[in-house]
């Protein structure tokens, strides 16, 4: 059993930076778990507190049941693969992937068979006698992994691991890393500021600000049902559309001088409140023509994403973008109406989902 959990984990560093402040975290054997945040929160202070390169301030790791706080690096069982990959750049790649064996004193015949079986697995089988230097990204990548897998760690901890790849050996790396991650059904915890990547690859997202866990769940709830302002704000390719509005009587509320559906959590609430309405660009309806329950503006910004367009809206509600399919005309400059999807507004107060 290889479950990570994290108890009331804190991590002061010399100087009085707080860069983890009580985390409390539950990652279940053989999940694929992403720490996602911006720059600055923790998330990497995080991935080191549990491989045991830092150490916490306060709480406690737990790694299969077995608290680990107070173990070095080298007895946690567990595997960091680095963002630059750190391989050995005097080494083979047979030679770097048999590393960790030799540290743990495995003779030479069986390190290098064991090393070559790992290889194998990854389809680095050609590349045996390379150095990194005399590698792709997404290969040297692979050695990383492969040097990560050779002894068997309980868990992978590996910090924004794909960050130094061009887009497309990205979306490559993040396809084959989700199926082996899915073959081997090992624990692993991964760290990103890229939203995107988190959603496609892990079981289940924790959104972090300031040392702490603002939102843990899968990546429908924290896309759907981002618990506060914060998560909302940072989650979705295009960002939610936050504005700030008040209710007003029948589930409506009014942002400027629009009157626009509630939805769901508009019931708990009571006319005169004050809410900050979200919607996401892509559950708001673009209309050339005059509508009710709809925001209106000028059209000043298009933007073209391919399948679709995002348009920005400027009015008096404020600046709202919408997500159009390809064929419809936009024309800066024009007159639009953006009518909300009902089911999918979410309202905040004081900064937290109203149920
Ligand atoms: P990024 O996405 O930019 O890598 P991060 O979310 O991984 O950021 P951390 O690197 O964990 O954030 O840093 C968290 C906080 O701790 C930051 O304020 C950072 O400046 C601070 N910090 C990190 N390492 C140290 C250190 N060795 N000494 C003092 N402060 C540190």
């Amino acid at each position: 059993m290889s479950a990570i959990d994290l108890v009331r984990l804190s991590k002061v560093y010399p100087g009085g930076v707080t860069a983890l402040d009580g985390v409390e975290l539950a990652i279940a054997d053989g999940e694929f778990f992403a720490l996602l945040g911006p720059s600055g929160c923790g998330k990497t202070t995080l991935l080191r507190t549990i491989a045991g390169l830092e150490e916490a301030t306060g709480g406690a790791v737990l790694i299969g049941g077995d608290d680990v706080t107070a173990l070095p690096p080298g007895r946690r069982d567990v595997a960091m693969v680095f963002q630059d990959y750190a391989l050995f750049p005097h080494m083979t790649v047979t030679d770097n992937i048999a590393y960790p064996l030799r540290i743990r004193q495995v003779g030479g015949a069986e390190r290098r068979a064991k090393a070559a079986g790992t290889a194998g697995e990854l389809g680095l089988d050609a590349l045996l006698e390379r150095r990194p230097a005399q590698l792709s990204g997404g290969q040297q990548q692979r050695v990383a992994l492969a040097r990560a897998m050779a002894c068997h760690p309980r868990a992978f901890l590996l910090d924004e691991p794909l960050s130094n790849l061009d887009a497309r050996m990205r979306l490559e790396a993040r396809t084959f890393l989700k199926r082996l991650q899915r073959e081997l059904r090992i624990t692993c915890v991964f760290v990103t500021h890229d939203q995107a990547e988190a959603l496609a690859l892990a079981d289940r997202v924790a959104g972090m600000e300031d040392g702490r866990v603002r939102q843990v769940g899968t990546p429908a709830e924290v896309f759907r049902r981002p618990a506060n302002t914060f998560v909302a704000s940072f989650i979705g390719s295009t960002p939610m559309n936050l504005l700030e509005g008040e209710v007003r009587e029948g589930g409506r509320v009014a942002v400027g001088p629009a009157e626009v559906p509630g939805g769901p959590g508009a019931g708990a609430l009571a006319p005169g409140d004050p809410v900050v309405y979200g919607v996401r660009p892509e559950y708001l309806t673009y209309a050339g023509e005059p509508t009710g329950g709809a925001f209106s503006g000028e059209v000043t910004v298009v933007e073209n994403l391919g399948s679709a367009q995002l348009v920005t809206l400027d009015g008096e509600s404020g600046s709202i973008q919408v997500v159009v399919d390809e064929d419809t005309e936009v024309a800066p400059g024009t007159a639009a109406w953006a009518v909300p999807r009902p089911d999918r507004v979410l309202l905040y107060r004081d900064g937290a989902l109203v149920p």
